[in-house]
């Protein structure tokens, strides 16, 4: 038995008929650059996430750089985030030209340790970028507190965690805004690149409207720089479609870890992701910590059992960020997840045979 790590056709062959329904009528409209698809798909998701405002944009990548742009980020600014992310939630700093500041990650949860952010702070800090990993929250009540006491923003990276809630409201609705990507691989993906940025604030939401837009006020006048990065209404009216089965696909999702941590509980060698009391988890990586890590992941793939690993570096020891001169040592709790997390094949359409055919083999290999 096969066990691919993620199946994108699966999901595609439930709901092939509306898919292809949906293109059509954008291709009827010809409505493919901004415009109405995209603008039901900004109400829709807006309204689901429980926020005043969503923007769609062309991806993750562009709705954290943008949404840093219009809280005023720039060159000389520093943004506090974590070294276990994907690359774009530094890059996104680092596109404004300010200076991505670590802070370590809690031991359980993986997301930024409160408790180690203060020290981070300096005069040149402008706000905080906690990253919602794995499909659930960082702890963010103290990192609002902290950050309204020293006068920052807080800018959830809630790219893995569509739907997920913190204290019974959505990821991205908690700070000043969230953003999220629906690359086709996320809980909420595309077929294709799209990303949103959501917020309650109407002067924020506007001035990413614009940026998103070439800095356009009104058609060819043009108030600021801005840049291209629209959505697009293909892309939106997939989403239209598939925001619909989000919380069904991750109820599945839920039942599958469930499922893993009553067939992998009792393995002393392994540490099974934990979930934080303060909210929901949407699985949208299920990750494993196991000390012999690559042993495993080979074991497994030469099963046909497909996993991953989120991430193998950290961003401090990056190539890309080798100018910021941290070294090995900087952050152990990220530096220690990045060498042992393996994750395991986790989507909704998984079937109960296949999380057996797993655990049956991860136990097999650690015994
Ligand atoms: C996927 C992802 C992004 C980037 O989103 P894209 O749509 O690929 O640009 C940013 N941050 C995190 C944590 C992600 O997982």
């Amino acid at each position: 038995m096969d066990v691919p790590f993620l199946d994108l056709k699966a999901q595609y062959a439930g709901i092939r008929a509306e898919v292809s329904e949906a293109l059509e009528a954008v291709v009827d409209a010809a409505a493919f650059a901004g415009g109405p698809f995209v603008e039901r798909f900004e109400k829709e998701f807006a309204a689901y996430c429980g926020a005043q405002h969503a923007i769609g944009v062309g991806s993750g990548t562009e709705a954290l750089w943008l949404s840093l742009l219009a809280l005023g980020v720039g060159p000389g600014d520093e943004v506090i985030t974590v070294p276990n992310t994907f690359i774009a939630t530094a890059e996104a700093i680092s596109a404004c030209g300010a200076r991505p500041v670590f802070v370590d990650v809690d031991e359980s949860t993986l997301t930024l340790d409160p408790a180690k952010l203060e020290r981070a702070i300096t005069g040149k800090s402008k706000g905080i970028l906690p990253v919602h990993l794995h499909g659930q929250t960082a702890d963010l009540k103290p990192i609002m507190t902290l950050a309204a006491e020293r006068d920052l923003f807080v800018l959830e990276d809630a790219c893995q965690a569509h739907g997920a809630e913190y204290e019974g409201r959505k990821a991205g609705t908690i700070g000043q805004a969230g953003c999220f990507s629906f690359y086709p691989g996320k809980n909420l993906g595309a077929c294709g690149e799209a990303g949103a940025v959501v917020t309650d604030d109407d002067s924020l939401a506007e001035r990413i409207r614009r940026l998103r837009d070439h800095g356009q006020a009104r058609k060819y006048y043009h108030a600021e720089v801005g840049w291209n990065a629209r959505m697009d209404g293909m892309q939106a009216a997939v989403l239209s479609v598939k925001l619909k089965r989000l919380d069904a696909w991750n109820r599945c999702r839920s039942r599958h870890a469930e499922h893993y941590a009553m067939r992998l509980g009792d393995l002393e060698a392994l540490t099974l992701p934990a979930k934080a009391d303060y909210g929901t988890h949407v699985w949208h990586i299920y990750a494993i910590r196991v000390p012999r890590r690559d042993g495993l992941l080979a074991a497994l793939q030469s099963e046909g059992i497909q996993c991953g690993i989120h991430y193998p570096v950290p961003i401090h020891l990056q190539e890309a960020y080798r100018a910021l001169g941290l070294g090995r040592g900087s952050y152990p709790v990220a530096e220690e997840s990045a060498g042992h997390t393996l994750s395991l094949p986790m989507f909704p359409e998984l079937t109960a045979e296949q999380v057996d055919h797993v655990c049956d083999h991860i136990r097999k290999h650690v015994a």
